[in-house]
């Protein structure tokens, strides 16, 4: 399983910062065996999205202000994806009271419902093979991605990457996948709660970026009426998930 671990996405990462494709990864993971940078078919979820909305194709999107990452467009090629919402007894988490928890949830499982009919989200309680974990807890006070905003006192979303076995044990190939934890202060007053799960949740989807436009949910900074997920947020997920990634394909592990 030490092959599968963080360490060999690590190694990716480096590898494809530089672009030398002679860097070999560790184990059995040679660098002939990157993951192919290409486009995935188009979710079925945003085809009808998509051919309602292509004439505004482009001018009508922010992906030029999305980050561009080594690993190419941070799209999810499985459905539906699944999310975790951390629990109140597991967590330890005795001093969080109830009725505070209960609106957590609440806001988290909305944030869900109104992503869906753009990308599939399933509820799961098993929080390792979970595709997106959301915590009720402060973030620490590190750089992420939001960083220089007020919100991130209130959340933080983060991913790393993994590979995961496809098949049999043992497994004749793998899957670079990404896996997302947020980050999400139960603190917040309830329709920032929701706004911000909602925000964030976008970024897991694959808007990894801002907004400049302050209608949309992702726009950089909290507003004082929370966002709806705008049309433009919608069009940018289309065209996010027509970009290239090396995410989602399977690579043989032997030669
Ligand atoms: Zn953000």
């Amino acid at each position: 399983m030490a092959l599968f671990l963080l360490g060999a996405a690590l190694t990716l990462w480096v590898l494809v910062w530089r672009g030398a494709p002679s860097y070999g990864l560790d184990g059995e993971f040679q660098g002939s065996r990157v993951p192919p940078l290409q486009v995935h078919p188009l979710p079925a979820s945003l085809q009808n999205w998509s051919q309602e909305t292509r004439s505004l194709q482009g001018a009508a999107t922010y992906l030029e202000d999305l980050q561009q990452l080594p690993i190419g467009g941070l799209i999810w090629t499985e459905f539906p994806v699944s999310v975790y919402l951390g629990d109140r007894q597991e967590l330890n988490l005795s001093t969080l009271p109830g009725q505070q928890y209960q609106n957590w949830q609440q806001a988290v499982r909305q944030s869900l419902e109104d992503w869906t009919p753009l990308i599939p989200l399933e509820e799961t309680t098993d929080p390792d093979a979970a595709n997106i974990r959301f915590y009720p807890r402060k973030p620490p006070l590190t750089l992420g991605l939001d960083w220089q905003i007020p919100r991130a006192a209130a959340a933080r979303t983060t991913f790393r990457l993994r590979w995961q076995p496809v098949g049999d044990r043992p497994p004749e190939a793998v899957t670079l996948v990404q896996q997302f934890d947020i980050d999400l202060s139960p603190d917040l007053a309830k329709p920032h709660l929701l706004g911000t799960a909602r925000h964030e949740l976008g970024h897991a989807l694959g808007l990894w970026g801002h907004s400049p436009f302050v209608d949309d949910v992702m726009y950089f900074s909290r507003t004082a009426k929370p966002q709806g997920i705008s049309p433009r947020d919608r069009d940018t997920l289309i065209a996010q998930y027509q970009q290239p990634t090396r995410l989602g394909w399977v690579v043989p592990i032997k030669p």
